[in-house]
């Protein structure tokens, strides 16, 4: 199963948070990952895309 991850290089800028909603939120200055579900929307791949440092992962976890 896919799993969303935002890793340590995250800079706290905002922006996936400005695209998506549904799986970002700024907690302590810095993204996290909310949920899991429906990782294939367009403004996911749109976040991950606007990232500056290329903090967003999806990994496979079992
Ligand atoms: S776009 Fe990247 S650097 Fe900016 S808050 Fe989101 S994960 Fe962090």
């Amino acid at each position: 199963m896919e799993k969303l991850n935002v890793n340590e290089n995250c800079i706290g800028c905002g922006m996936c948070v400005a695209i998506d909603q549904e799986h970002f939120e700024i907690v302590d200055g810095l993204s996290k990952a909310t949920n899991s579900d429906n990782l294939d929307s367009k403004d996911l791949e749109n976040a991950i895309a606007s990232c500056p440092v290329a903090a967003i992962e999806k990994t496979e976890e079992n």
